[in-house]
């Protein structure tokens, strides 16, 4: 069975099973988890291993997050890195929700989809086998706010001891280019959608020399009758590299996979500029402007930033400004917690560069 199928099978079990958060009246959870990418799953099977329920978890579509958006992209994280994530012991065996990596190269990326699949097998596992301590819905959370000893969810029906946000990151737009339209990150990412957002008569500018900008660029570079396009870019590329323990210096920020092999190839050897088909521009080099105003589109691929989050009072003080512990993911101790892309950790590279996961992408 093709992916294709089996990811479209999912989302209709999915669509057609999890209730919606608004048929649930009332209840007290010692657990809310906010998000069902792989960060709310993960936060949630953490909570069952260590026996701690009843849990209420709410998403939109529990499609694994940002993953379902990338069904075409190339991953960046050696396959065999995901099984310890597949294999706790809330997942059971964990054997159905490996299937999607069957006859890759554990050494190498995957594509994104086989990880969105995985994450939504993980998530169907909860579904079936743990609903007497995981209630799941789908829907958002709007408000939460701390009165007293607990968390009131949105209109105050639903209460929870304590609350983990893994609510995800989105494209940071780029700023300036006045009137130029913008073609979204997450359309760029994907072959298939570009077709219909640039023509061949199209300059698009390209903002930014991350995983992310190297895919746009493969991705626009590769079309048949594409654009030309410009690459604005303030760091040099960087490449992650694994030294002789093992150890991986840019672990976090730096090409690799795909992106890394591509740009090796094709961008640091001059082949597209030489055929005219790119211009790159460092900014701060003063005699980019002239090529910048030949933009048609522009598309920003300078990082992500936290979606937005519920509003979140505590005893009717607005919570602003949201700090987390990077090391622990503790905002309000025994209260409140962040995880995942919007709250990431903070690692340090062989190199002793502080490496923030936010960077990855
Ligand atoms: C080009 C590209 C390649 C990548 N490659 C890799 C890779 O190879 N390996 C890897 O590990 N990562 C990769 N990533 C990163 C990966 O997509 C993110 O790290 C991951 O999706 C973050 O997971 P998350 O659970 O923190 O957030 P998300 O996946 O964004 O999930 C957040 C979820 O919370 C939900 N939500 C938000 N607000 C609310 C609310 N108020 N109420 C209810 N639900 C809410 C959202 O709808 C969403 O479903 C890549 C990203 C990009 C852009």
């Amino acid at each position: 069975m093709s992916r294709v199928v089996i990811a479209a099978q999912l989302q209709q079990r999915f669509e057609g099973h999890v209730p919606e958060l608004k048929t649930l009246h009332n209840g007290h959870f010692q657990n809310l988890v906010v998000g069902g990418g792989p960060a709310g799953y993960a936060i949630v099977s953490t909570l069952l291993d260590g026996g701690s329920w009843p849990t209420l978890w709410v998403d939109p579509a529990f499609q694994a997050g940002r993953l379902a958006q990338y069904l075409e992209v190339p991953a960046n994280t050696k396959t065999k890195w995901l099984f310890p994530y597949a294999t706790t012991p809330a997942c059971g065996s964990g054997e159905p929700a490996l299937e999607p990596f069957q006859g890759e190269n554990l050494e190498t990326p995957c594509a994104l989809q086989a990880s969105q699949q995985m994450v939504v097998l993980l998530t169907e596992h909860i579904f079936n086998h743990h609903s007497d301590k995981v209630t799941m819905r789908r829907g958002f959370v709007d408000s939460l706010q701390w009165l007293q000893d607990r968390w009131e969810i949105d209109d105050g029906q639903l209460t929870a001891d304590r609350v983990f946000l893994a609510t995800g990151s989105i494209p940071q737009e780029p700023v300036g280019f006045p009137g130029v339209p913008r073609i979204s990150l997450d359309d760029g990412l994907v072959p298939s959608k570009l077709p219909g957002c640039v023509t061949s008569e199209d300059t698009v500018c390209v903002v930014g020399s991350s995983h992310s900008a190297m895919l746009v660029l493969m991705n626009l570079l590769g079309m048949d009758n594409g654009p030309k396009v410009v690459n604005v870019f303030r760091s040099a590329l960087r490449y992650a590299r694994e030294g002789p323990t093992g150890a991986t210096t840019y672990e976090y920020t730096g090409l690799k996979g795909a992106a890394a092999n591509w740009a090796r190839e094709r961008l640091e050897t001059g082949y597209y500029e030489r055929v005219g088909k790119l211009q790159r521009i460092s900014t701060i080099d003063q005699h980019g402007s002239h090529a910048l105003k030949a933009c048609t589109k522009v598309i920003g691929a300078i990082g992500f930033k936290r979606s937005p989050l519920p509003a979140i009072t505590v005893d009717g003080v607005p919570l602003r400004d949201i700090e987390h512990d990077k090391h622990t993911g503790v905002i309000i101790p025994g209260k409140l917690y962040g995880y995942g892309i919007a709250f990431p950790e903070e690692v340090i590279d062989p190199d002793s560069f502080a490496n923030l996961l936010t960077d990855r992408s």
